[in-house]
């Protein structure tokens, strides 16, 4: 099998807000290499039109921890504070990557900072933000679907987050969910020209 055949860890964080979910969305369906979305598990509940295994699993508590304790997750974290658990599957990286996929993990900066520790994985890392905190705020209130204690607390998490941009490999702002898009893409294309041990 040769190097262009390999699949790769790419991790994607970003305040809630920042816009990530509609970028990888469009990134899948626009960016020309073998992507794929790691579909993680969650115990909070689904919200209206989300489906059980295509945007995440949903598990009990119980059945979360069982599976905790029986290895299952590269990676899991509360998430938020809100005694919601979060998740990446091993299966779904291992079997992505197996198939030569780029598997995108859509995941909280505390998980993606255990990925970075980890050097048997040496993902992509991508931080995604909206620009400023002025813009965040513009956005979450635009959404209409939060309180404003709600508001303050994902703007509160934003800032945390925030302090650990640095750590990622790539910062882009998303202005422009097309140009983030391309973006994206053209750095996720570099990185196929970059890799280490790749044949000359
Ligand atoms: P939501 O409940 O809005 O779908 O997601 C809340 C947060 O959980 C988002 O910041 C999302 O990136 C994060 N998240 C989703 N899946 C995972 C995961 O598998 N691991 C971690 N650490 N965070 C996740």
């Amino acid at each position: 099998m040769g190097d262009d055949a390999a699949g790769r860890l790419i991790v994607l964080s970003g305040p809630s807000g920042a816009g990530k979910s509609t970028v990888v969305r469009r990134l899948l369906q626009k960016c020309d290499l073998p992507l794929k979305l790691s579909v993680s598990a969650t115990t909070r509940s689904p919200r209206e039109g989300e489906l059980d295994g295509q945007h995440y699993f949903f598990l009990s508590d119980e059945e979360f921890q069982n599976r905790r304790d029986a290895g299952e997750f590269l990676e899991c974290k509360e998430v938020f504070g809100l005694g919601y658990w979060y998740g990446t599957l091993r299966e779904q990286v291992t079997t992505g990557l197996q198939a030569g996929n780029w598997v995108i993990l859509e995941i909280d900066v505390q998980g993606a900072l255990s990925l970075m520790d980890d050097n048997s994985l040496s993902p992509i890392t991508l931080f995604i933000h909206p620009g400023g905190s002025e813009e965040l705020e513009r956005r979450l209130r635009m959404r209409g679907t939060e309180t404003e204690d709600v508001i303050s607390a994902r703007l509160e998490t934003a800032e945390k987050e925030m302090q650990h941009m640095h750590r990622y490999q790539f910062e882009v702002i998303n202005g422009s969910v097309d140009l983030a898009v391309d973006e994206i893409c053209q750095i996720l294309k570099d990185q196929k020209e970059k890799r280490p041990c790749s044949k000359s």
